[in-house]
């Protein structure tokens, strides 16, 4: 190779770039950051892209550099050509870019966190998805709505949503905040593709089972509109790291499946004054309810002060679940979450708004400020425990018995009764023992929850913390996860 051409769309370029630099200065407590992005002819060898980052602490230097070097290559629209030797030229162009879940095999091109030459095995930018022919969306269909309108498309162009969960929620409230030209989108999910999420999570297929959701579902919806930036958090949500993440979007939308989550995504949203829209699922039943960052506006706890405790109700796991369900109310959350960056009214008044989609019944509930409720911008509770730290793994029971845990089976009797586990368990006190108040386990004592695949008892485990219970764990993946 002889040397390099880049090009860019200058005004995107530079938005995208001074937007990265600004969200590593946030996300690593920098102090100062600068990146340049050389365009035009460059020889081989030359240095095309620097970056620099002042600091206190040379961790933080190297984690910010590094994060704006991974965001310039995947977010600024700019093509790179390489000229050859024998005269030939060609834009470059990453075929396994465009495969999902190949973001994180690229981390080891990476040459170095502070400067990156123009060398000829370098991916610097190559997006397949983002070559200059690639056909690019058409929202004429939508722009004919009189309140969309090219201002209004404008305005999603320019908006960004935050989505917590890629699931049976997640996967239909991206792929329309995506495909109505959203123009940047955070997806927050911890979770690999599983075989059983398919049914109702249509976005993935047969062939990503094992992979990163939130890596396949930017790779998908990158194809749906290339222009659109994606930033990918294979993470779980937490009080750690959803207040610096959501600060970064207009609009946050929650399709968690477990009300930690749920309430700590209501924490953040009322703390920054960002709107956020809720649902959740049970069997054939969906809720969905908004909060707007006004002051007669009730959010999640106005509704619930006591936040209900997980999975104490069930989750997909264990009460099943049909795959339109969920994807009715992940639609219904985009549209409110398009309203909300179109400026247009979400709803008459606030409500919380019951769905029945097997007796097909649509239930309209008042929701009310609760005036206890406090709004007012405070530091999200750092205390919150953090379901991670809750679960412990084990190969078999008898394992985690070593460790000096006691083991308390909450499973109901006639799920006992079917599977009786091998193992030391000491206790059997069914999860309706504890809703209806059994105060039977004494606090001091180091205990494993266990249930049938761990979502109940990481409930719980998590429950009994909160009440004072200082050592309380739950078996993740429940006994399904066990062998004998
Ligand atoms: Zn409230």
């Amino acid at each position: 190779m002889r040397r390099l051409e880049y090009e860019a769309y200058a005004a995107l370029a530079e938005r995208e770039g001074e937007g990265i630099v600004a969200e590593a200065v946030a996300k690593y407590g920098v102090q100062h950051a600068a990146c340049i992005h050389r365009i035009g002819d460059l020889a081989l060898g030359e240095m095309a892209v620097w970056v620099g980052v002042s600091s206190r602490h040379r961790a933080e230097a190297f984690a910010a550099c590094r994060y704006i070097i991974d965001e310039v290559k995947h977010r600024v629209p700019i093509w790179k050509k390489e000229h050859y030797v024998d005269g030939d030229s060609g834009w470059v162009n990453c075929e396994r870019c465009a495969q999902p879940g190949a973001h994180e095999s690229h981390a080891d091109q990476i040459v170095t966190p502070l400067a990156e030459g123009a060398h000829g095995h370098d991916h610097a930018h190559a997006h397949a998805a983002m070559t200059p022919q690639h056909a690019l969306p058409d929202f004429s269909r939508q722009i004919a709505l009189p309140e969309v309108g090219a201002a209004g498309q404008q305005r999603l162009r320019a908006g960004s949503v935050l989505v917590i969960g890629a699931g049976g929620l997640g996967v239909p409230a991206l792929q329309y905040l995506a495909a109505a030209g959203v123009g940047r989108i955070g997806i927050v999910e911890g979770d690999v593709v599983e075989a059983s999420n398919l049914h109702r999570q249509p976005l993935y297929g047969v062939a990503d089972i094992g992979k990163s959701k939130a890596a396949v579902a930017a790779a998908r919806l990158r194809e749906l509109n290339p222009e659109a930036t994606f930033a990918v958090h294979a993470e779980r949500a937490g009080a750690g790291n959803l207040v610096d993440w959501l600060a970064r979007y207009d609009v946050v939308v929650d399709c968690s499946d477990n009300f930690a989550t749920k309430f700590t995504v209501n924490d953040a949203a009322v703390i920054l004054g960002k709107p956020a829209v809720f649902a959740s699922v049970y069997q054939y039943e969906g809720q969905l309810q908004v909060y707007l960052p006004r002051e007669d506006w009730p959010c999640l706890r106005c509704l619930w002060p006591e936040a209900p405790r997980d999975g104490l109700v069930g989750n997909c796991a264990q009460a099943g679940v049909l795959g339109p369900v969920p994807a009715v109310l992940g639609a219904m959350q985009a549209m409110q979450a398009l309203k909300i960056l179109l400026g247009l009214p979400v709803e008459g008044a606030p409500a919380l708004h019951v769905f029945d989609l097997l007796g097909m019944h649509w239930r309209t509930l008042h929701a009310a400020r609760n005036p206890a409720c406090d709004h007012s911008p405070r530091e999200l509770q750092t205390d919150a425990i953090d379901p991670a730290a809750l679960e412990l793994a084990y190969p078999t029971l008898a394992a985690a018995f070593a460790s000096g845990l006691t083991l308390v089976d909450i499973r109901e009797p006639w799920e006992r009764a079917r599977d009786v586990p091998a193992g030391p368990i000491e206790w059997h006190l069914p999860l309706s023992a504890f809703l209806q108040g059994s105060t039977a386990l004494p606090r001091e004592g180091r205990y494993l929850i266990v249930c049938a695949h761990g979502v109940r008892s990481l409930a719980l485990a998590g429950h009994l913390r909160a009440l004072g219970y200082p050592a309380v764990y739950s078996l993740a993946g429940g006994l399904a996860a066990v062998s004998a």
